[in-house]
């Protein structure tokens, strides 16, 4: 597509954004699009991370039971982007409570988006088969505007759809901090007064938008976040409003030794290639913040180290990673199988599925 073309369609998604307001969850989850963090509460997140308290156990002991209660039901797996664990853990959920995935066979590419098809068209086609479709798109506003034709498509369809975002261009990734705050209370007893420090690419990466605003949602009292980037890619404005109108604290920086020794959370993440106009503009930027095992050991003894992944050479080297991976503190692959029962509890929530 050429560029002024693709342009016309970042300006048509993006519209969407005005046009759809996401559903406030406030106790109801049930047919709800989940697009955004700020749709949660306090007592909707608890609420949840309960859920997925007890379905994590259920799963660890091999209930069996789990497997019938979301007998029948379909998810539409449409991911336009590529995607490893969000994708996997989508699926893996919804088959673990019994319920089976369709896609396009081959992907997405090879449906008829590859002959020209539009977002809604492909969405609604998703929509007619599934009782839920979680997407991923390049585009900021993407599941905005699936969520806005999919209420309509449902007025005139027997089976009502519901749209869960899986990654909203460089917007949000709702479910992402999902898991990530499940895994930060989970392992730390709570927020209160913890220092939680997003290192990298602020301005594009998704994860860190909505982690950001979901401590913001969730309100401990004594926490305090601390950005660290490059000047250039620094939180967008759109975050830091969210954050003031919380009144939470918040502090940014480009000195990672500035914060480091008070720091009790860090969420490391990679600079996102994919989403820079100039290569100029990544080059200037992509060797800035790197982790290595000596990094962290200036980090105090009980911090706990996470990472949405995938990982390049933000961690260093290959043998870096190995020695990161067997220190205790690197917590990354709980928070990936975490992953896996907070979409199982949303999945049985927003499904409505009975015995959970
Ligand atoms: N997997 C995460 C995302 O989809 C983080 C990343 O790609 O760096 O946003």
């Amino acid at each position: 597509m050429s560029a002024d073309g693709t342009n016309a369609l970042v300006r048509q998604t993006a519209q969407f954004l005005h046009l759809y307001r996401p559903p406030a969850i406030e106790g109801d989850f049930k047919r709800k699009h989940i697009i955004s963090v700020e749709q949660f509460r306090r007592d909707d997140l608890d609420e949840l991370f309960h859920t997925t308290q007890t379905l994590r156990e259920r799963v660890a002991a091999g209930d069996r039971e789990l497997s019938r209660l979301g007998e029948g039901r379909l998810m539409a797996s449409l991911f336009f982007e590529s995607s490893t664990r969000t994708d996997m853990s989508f699926q893996a959920a919804m088959q673990r409570l019994g319920g089976a995935v369709v896609s396009a066979s081959n992907g997405v590419k090879f449906s008829s988006v590859y002959k020209g098809e539009n977002l809604a068209d492909t969405v609604r086609a998703a929509g007619c088969y599934a009782d839920l479709v979680v997407i991923r798109h390049p585009e900021i506003g993407s599941s905005y505007e699936a969520a806005y034709y999919l209420d309509r498509l449902n007025e005139r369809i027997v089976t009502p759809t519901t749209v869960i975002s899986g990654g909203d261009g460089a917007g949000e990734h709702p479910t992402q901090a999902l898991l990530d705050l499940f895994t930060i209370i989970d392992l730390k007893q709570g927020l209160q007064g913890l220092t939680i420090t997003l290192v990298g690419d602020l301005t594009y990466g998704r994860t860190v938008h909505s982690l950001a605003k979901l401590i913001a949602r969730y309100g401990a009292e004594d926490v305090k976040l601390c950005f660290v980037s490059p000047p250039s890619l620094r939180m967008p404005d759109s975050v830091i409003d969210f954050l003031n109108q919380h009144e939470i604290a918040f502090h940014e920086t480009d000195d990672l030794f500035e914060v480091l020794p008070e720091t009790n959370v860090v969420y490391w993440t990679r600079i996102q290639q994919e989403r820079f106009i100039r290569q100029a503009d990544y080059d200037a930027v992509h060797d800035n913040f790197i982790l290595t095992p000596g990094v962290l050991n200036q980090a105090p003894r009980d911090v706990i180290l996470m990472h949405p992944l995938p990982r390049k050479h933000e961690m260093g080297t290959p043998n870096d990673h190995d020695i990161l991976d067997q220190n205790p503190r690197a917590v990354y692959f709980q928070q990936m199988e975490n992953g896996m029962f907070v979409r199982m509890a949303l999945l049985a929530k927003v499904l409505g599925l009975e015995g959970v």
